[in-house]
Order: C-alpha cells, then structure tokens, then sequence
C-alpha cells in the first residue's frame, strides 16, 4: 500500500535528461571533429624545380592543371583540389606517375630527372617542417 502514484521529484529528472541530451550533443561534434580530417582543409602544396619553390598554395587553391618543364623533361600534375598526382611525363623511369595521387602531409612526388619535387605540407600531421 505504498505505491506513489505520481513522484513529486519529476523536475530534477527532466533537467537530467536535458544533461544527457547535452553530453550526447558533446559527443556528437566531437565525433564530427574527428571524423573531418583537419589536415584536409589546411593542406599546402608545394613545388620545387631543381631546389627552386615555384608553387606553394593552399590544395584548394591549388585545383587544375599544371605542367613544369626542367632538364628537358615535362611533367603534367593534376589536382582535385584534395589530391595531386603526376598525370604524365616523359623521363625515363616514369617514377613521379607510379607514385600516383597524394592526400596527406609529409607524403611527396619527387621526379629525379626533372628535379621536380612535389610536397604536401601542413595540417596538424605535418612534423617534417625544417
Ligand atoms: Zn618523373
């Protein structure tokens, strides 16, 4: 014969809901942080010919066609504004096409022949500064 039919301490269990909604929403952008990787956004693209920078741009920024010619040899870079890859080129060993596309900082495209290096820094991965 004790059943309480309606407890008077609802408030307090409504406003411990609302603490559960914010540590869930909490949760949730720092999921979302994570999830985004930040040295995207912030990535730079550089482009040295035979020691020379020629380029240095934010990867966005960077988006399109680019050839650079050196030692006689040609390279054709294309960037999607995410990744930069050697499209083409015509020294002997081809090693700057194999290489393929690159995303993350610190990764590089290094073309001996021409001397032309392509190197992607910046974002909080990057510790090859210097
Ligand atoms: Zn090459």
């Amino acid at each position: 014969m004790s059943l309480k039919s309606s407890p008077p301490e609802c408030r307090p269990n409504r406003r411990d809901a609302l603490a559960a909604l914010a540590i869930a929403l909490a949760a949730l952008v720092i999921a979302l942080i994570y999830y985004i990787p930040a040295e995207t956004a912030s990535l730079q693209v550089s482009v040295s010919v035979d020691g020379r920078v020629e380029e240095f741009a934010p990867l966005s920024r960077y988006a399109g066609v680019h050839t650079y010619s050196h030692n006689g040899y040609t390279l054709t870079v294309s960037c999607d504004g995410a990744t930069v890859q050697v499209v083409s080129a015509n020294c002997p060993g081809q090693d700057c096409v194999h290489t393929g596309a690159v995303s993350k900082a610190g990764q590089s495209i290094v073309c001996l022949p021409a001397r032309i290096v392509i190197r992607l820094s910046g974002g909080a991965a990057d510790l090859t500064v210097g």
